[in-house]
């Protein structure tokens, strides 16, 4: 017998995937590095931060956008009350929270001396916290994580890295829900996504591999395709690492070959991200919520795509991953 899980946990409450509509897969609310902004930081303040992002969430759901994917998790400065207080002023927008810890390199220094490689060597902690905040809650409310995120970049497969993505595989195991993970395509982290998660039972179909878009190597995006990997082309507007042109046409090519059902679209925004000065925000004018939706969508239906294969990156595929057989 196969259940099909059909409801999806958001900061809200769960909604029925075919209820979620528009989604765009990876946009944050707040990305915040909590201990530096305490001790450096005079730009946050949190009742105009938090105005700010119930406008700029209102815009957008203005547009039609019904859902956003959110993985902001421990290494970003997840603190989901504050997420909840904004999404009470936009209830017609869905944010997906996650779980999991996000680090390039080591984890996190509350974990170093928790769990495996400690002294004496322990049981990873980290599956059963990411468990429970899939299955009670996150941070003590009753806001349930609906699926997992971690993060391997330049530094490659850190043991730290390795501990993150084996307990989050764990962790999917005992849950079902679904495995993001941040990539960095020009070093080809994703031959280490597979394999880590492969050893660990991972089904591709089941993970997101996110920042896809930051390539335009068409062949190496379709094999990943093909091993049945979700392709995050989810970085729309940030154009220092690749321009606009190339990402809409890597899209385009990806769709001709027929691999509409394995992409999804987002930009990577955030309403404040304290890892920017804010004087650089100029030069990233189209890194912004609304980008796909005004710029991005035209292009992509002009150079060819099908209504149907947006349809598919915007709506079909977001649902499927959410839905669990
Ligand atoms: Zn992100």
């Amino acid at each position: 017998m196969t259940a099909t899980v059909t409801e999806v946990e958001t900061v809200r409450g769960p909604v029925p995937t075919a209820d979620l509509g528009v989604t765009l897969m990876h946009e944050h609310v707040f990305v915040l590095t909590p201990d530096s902004q305490a001790n450096w930081s005079d730009e946050w303040d949190e009742e105009t931060k938090v105005a700010e992002a119930i406008d700029k969430l209102t815009q957008l759901a203005a547009i039609g956008v019904r859902t956003i994917v959110d993985p902001t998790v421990d290494g970003l400065g997840r603190d989901i009350r504050r997420v909840a207080r904004v999404n009470e002023a936009v209830p017609q927008l869905n944010i997906i929270p996650a779980t999991g810890v996000y680090t390039y390199a080591d984890v996190p220094g509350f974990f170093a001396e928790r769990g495996p490689g400690a002294l004496p060597d322990l049981p990873e902690p980290m599956v059963d916290l990411f468990v429970r905040d899939i299955t009670e809650g996150i941070q003590g409310t009753d806001v349930k994580a609906a699926f997992f995120k971690c993060a391997i970049d330049h530094h490659g497969l850190t043991p730290g890295v390795e501990r993150v993505m084996r307990a989050v595989a764990r962790a999917h195991a005992q849950t079902g829900a679904p495995v993001m993970v941040h990539n960095r395509p020009a070093g080809n982290t994703m031959a280490e996504v597979a394999r880590v998660l492969g050893e660990e039972g991972v089904d591709p179909r089941r993970v997101q591999l996110a920042h896809m878009g930051d390539s335009s190597d068409v062949d190496l995006l379709a094999g990943l395709a093909e091993q049945g990997f979700l392709l995050g082309m989810d970085r729309f507007g940030l154009e220092p690492i690749l321009g606009f042109e190339e990402r809409v046409a890597t899209v385009v090519e990806l769709c001709r070959r027929g691999w509409s059902h394995r992409m999804v679209l987002a930009h990577d925004a955030a309403c404040y991200i304290d890892w920017l000065q804010p004087d650089l925000l100029p030069f990233l004018p189209n890194w912004n919520y609304l980008h796909i939706h005004e710029d991005v969508v035209p292009a992509l239906l002009d150079r060819g795509v099908t209504q149907e294969q947006v349809d598919d990156m915007l709506v079909g595929n977001p649902r499927a991953w959410f839905e669990r057989r």
